[in-house]
Parts: structure tokens; C-alpha cells; sequence
């Protein structure tokens, strides 16, 4: 069995959270969502958390070094040897340029790095309207998925909160910032053969069907060209 080495790529907002947990369970691959990452360092307070937070704080990336050495890290270690996704990373040509030369080091490369769509209107919908639980992280919405008592969490009574990259004026700077620095990857993985499109304002069920549809034509592919 070949490694499959992904990369999901899309704007906030754009359901990748949600595939990227089912693409984990589907393909028994470890999942490195490079905020959730960045968000755990950030409420242990280690120095990588109080570096990021500054950025994360006003919407803007975490500085190229800080994240290329958490990821390597990753890549590099016994659980990733088959195959790793990653979300959130890279967002810049050259985190995509570092990626590539780390996994040149290794003797490996990217797979297939899967587009997950969606307009910026349906980004603040979705965003904007995410209500999170200060003590546990439990995520409502306010449209989607209400709690029975507005601003409370169902399960633990813990008041409901806007996170900060959550708020309106962060997410539209996200959103500037995503055309204007990781947009640009879809040529740089389109030019390279490995890129797949995919719509995700579907479903998430229906999202998930294509991508699954996705990998298989292209291993399909690969099989042919061995
Ligand atoms: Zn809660």
C-alpha cells in the first residue's frame, strides 16, 4: 500500500474541520489541523502559544518558522510513516516550497491535496454564527446547530462565547488573508498533478462521498502509470 500524503486546503469555514475528522477514521492516517494545534498551545501557555496568540489574535498567519517546525516534527515521526493529513497547512507558496523540501528529505512527497470550496458569503454564515463553550470548547450554532438556552452550553451549563478568531471583522480579515497568500496554492498543487476540486457547500456526507470518490480515481491512476 502506497503512503497517502494529503493536504486539505480551503478557506475557513469550508467543512475541512469536518472531513479531515472523517478522512482520519476513514484512512486510519493521523490528522495535524495545524490550528488545533496551535489553539492547544495556546491554553498550555508555551512559548509556541504565546508567540502565535499575538498573531491569531489580530487574524493574521503565524510566522512561517514557528509553524514549519511544529509540522516537520510531525510528518517525521513513526505514526506518520503511512500517510498524515494536513489542514491549515501550508497556506503560503513558501510553506507549500518548506513542505515539499521536508518531504524531499525524506524521500517522500505530497499525494493529492484536496480543494474544499466555498464562497465567502457562505464562510461568515457559518463562522460567524459559531457559539463556543469557554470551559470545554463544545460548539454550537446559532442557526445550525441552537442550544436549548441561548448563549449556555447543553451539556455543561459553561456560558457560550464568540471566539476571538470567530468575530465578524476576524473573519473577514481570514478571508482576505486566504485569497490573498493561500489561494495561489491551488496553481502551485495544479501545476504539480496532485490537486482535487471539490464543492463543500454540499452536504457533509455528500462532501465526503466525492473526496472518497476522488482518491479513488486517483489511485486508479497511479496504478496505471506503475
Ligand atoms: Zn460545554
Amino acid at each position: 500500500m502506497p503512503e497517502l500524503n494529503l493536504v486539505l486546503l480551503g478557506p475557513p469555514g469550508s467543512g475541512k474541520g469536518t472531513q479531515g475528522e472523517r478522512l482520519q477514521e476513514d484512512l486510519r492516517l493521523p490528522y495535524y489541523a495545524t490550528g488545533d494545534i496551535l489553539r492547544g498551545a495556546v491554553r498550555d501557555g508555551t512559548e509556541l502559544g504565546r508567540t502565535a496568540k499575538e498573531y491569531m489574535d489580530r487574524g493574521d498567519l503565524v510566522p512561517d518558522d514557528v509553524i514549519v517546525g511544529v509540522i516537520g516534527e510531525r510528518i517525521d515521526s513513526p505514526e506518520a510513516r503511512d500517510g498524515f493529513i494536513l489542514d491549515g497547512f501550508p497556506r503560503t507558496i513558501p510553506q507549500a516550497e518548506a513542505l515539499d523540501a521536508k518531504l524531499e528529505e525524506l524521500g517522500r512527497g505530497v499525494t493529492a491535496v484536496l480543494q474544499i470550496d466555498a464562497a465567502d458569503d457562505e464562510v461568515v454564515r457559518r463562522l460567524g454564527g459559531r457559539r463556543t463553550c469557554e470551559e470545554s470548547g463544545h460548539v454550537f450554532h446559532v442557526e445550525f446547530n441552537p442550544p436549548q438556552r441561548e448563549g449556555v452550553c447543553d451539556l455543561d451549563d459553561s456560558e457560550l462565547i464568540v471566539r476571538d478568531d470567530d468575530k465578524p471583522e476576524v473573519i473577514r480579515k481570514r478571508l482576505e488573508t486566504y485569497h490573498a497568500k493561500t489561494e495561489p496554492l491551488v496553481d502551485y498543487y495544479d501545476q504539480r498533478g496532485v490537486l482535487r476540486r471539490i464543492e463543500g457547500t454540499a452536504a457533509p456526507d455528500e462532501v465526503a462521498e466525492e473526496i472518497r470518490r476522488a482518491l479513488a480515481t486517483m489511485r486508479l491512476e497511479q496504478d496505471e502509470t506503475v
